[in-house]
């Protein structure tokens, strides 16, 4: 072994010391079953919220009414290039139309549409007020920009008006940058809060990642704006297609001279393969059926209830107001048995420990799908006693 590998097994051997490895779990999938070492658990770990990735009807429906370039497996080329077929451009007149909006721009991944849209429109000019808890691909945007940035409480709504307050006569331009569901806490932010500020400071514009919201949440499904009325004061409205619609991918909805513009300067856009048609075409599809869906947003609402009552009755509050629901325990130590105890009880969930989180604030992070059953949930209950003091 070289010195240089020593150096990295040392930091590898630290991260086991501290119970942080992380490793790629062995695991199959049977519809909302995990089997993990043989045995069958139920998933409260996916973000198939909808439950339409494990619905095999719904992908033999899809796949039976597939011809032409839409049976593509690859572009081979970036959109700028050859891989720009019609299928992406159906795609994204339809998100703009669903949004009643100018424009609407796809990506190959979430990760790449925060770490390319920050970059591409903050310059030295550009205070970006953050969230505390914002996903780590808009922080790498973040940090790949040369924009001024500070980070506000996580939700503290009165602390970024002081930012605003102190910062708006210095910088030009103001992102706003949040999430509308925070992944960890399952928390909803208060977008209509955030639209007024735009008013009042007219030179701010404001980001908003809906990541967990499309599909789940409005009435048609378009996300937490749809719900709080305020589509149309978002300036760059973000989803992504890898949770509840089963797919992969994300999009933007913004002004048309914003699409001009980011088709110009985004580099995780330019410099990459375009997603394969095939894909897009399953985006497109799960997309036009988006009020299909609409029961099972309804069910999804339900088990979150019923889910987040249960957590309460033993004795774990917390804020969420969505189908992601921490328990939050403590120590990483006591977050790890009781995960390893919902697992024999048949319950496939993780803890999600420092530095992902706060310190001490390690949690068992559940995460529902409407392919469950609220009697599925049932064995919870004993599961979740608390320990005796
Ligand atoms: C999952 C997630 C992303 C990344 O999306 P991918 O398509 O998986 O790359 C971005 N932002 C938030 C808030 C997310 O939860």
């Amino acid at each position: 072994m070289t010195d240089t590998e020593q150096t990295y097994r040392q930091i590898l051997r630290q991260l086991e010391t501290n119970g942080c490895l992380r490793t790629l779990p062995e695991i199959t999938h049977s519809g909302k079953w995990a089997v993990i070492g043989g045995r069958q658990l139920l998933n409260l770990s996916s973000n198939d919220y909808l439950g339409l990735a494990s619905d095999p009807e719904l992908h033999a429906s899809f796949l039976a009414g597939l011809s032409g370039e839409e049976a593509l497996l690859s572009s081979s080329s970036s959109r700028l290039l050859t891989g720009n077929y019609s299928v992406y451009r159906e795609l994204e007149d339809m998100i703009a139309e669903s949004y009643g909006a100018e424009a609407a721009l796809t990506f190959g991944s979430g990760y790449h549409m925060n770490a390319g849209i920050i970059p591409a429109v903050a310059d030295s000019n550009t205070l970006i007020l953050a969230d505390k808890l914002v996903h780590a691909s808009l922080i790498d945007g973040i940090r790949l920009s040369t924009a001024r940035c500070i980070r506000y409480r996580h939700g503290d709504i009165c602390q970024l008006e002081q930012l605003l307050q102190k910062y708006h006569a210095v910088f030009p331009r103001i992102i706003i940058a949040t999430e509308s569901i925070f992944s960890m806490d399952g928390d909803v932010t208060p977008l209509m809060r955030l639209v007024e500020f735009k008013r009042k400071f007219p030179q701010t514009m404001l980001y908003v990642d809906e990541a967990h919201a499309v599909g789940v949440r409005g009435k048609r499904g378009l996300g937490v704006a749809e719900e709080q009325d305020c589509m149309k004061d978002i300036d760059f409205l973000c989803g992504t297609f890898g949770k509840a619609m089963a797919s992969v991918g994300a999009f933007v909805v913004c002004s048309k001279i914003m699409r001009d513009y980011l088709i110009n300067k985004m580099r995780t856009l330019i410099f990459t393969t375009a997603l394969p048609p095939v894909n897009v075409a399953w985006t497109k599809y799960v997309w036009s059926r988006m009020d299909d869906w609409a029961d099972r947003r309804a069910h999804l609402h339900v088990l979150s209830a019923h889910l987040k009552q249960m957590l309460e009755l033993s004795g774990f509050h917390s804020d969420s107001q969505s189908q992601i629901l921490p328990m939050t325990i403590g120590e990483s130590s006591e977050a790890l048995l009781m995960a390893e105890k919902l697992q024999s009880g048949g319950y496939y969930v993780l803890p999600v420990r420092p530095p992902t989180v706060p310190a001490g604030t390690a949690r068992i992070r559940f995460s529902l799908s409407a392919g469950i059953t609220v009697e599925d949930l049932q064995g919870l209950q004993l599961l979740l006693q608390k320990k005796k003091e």
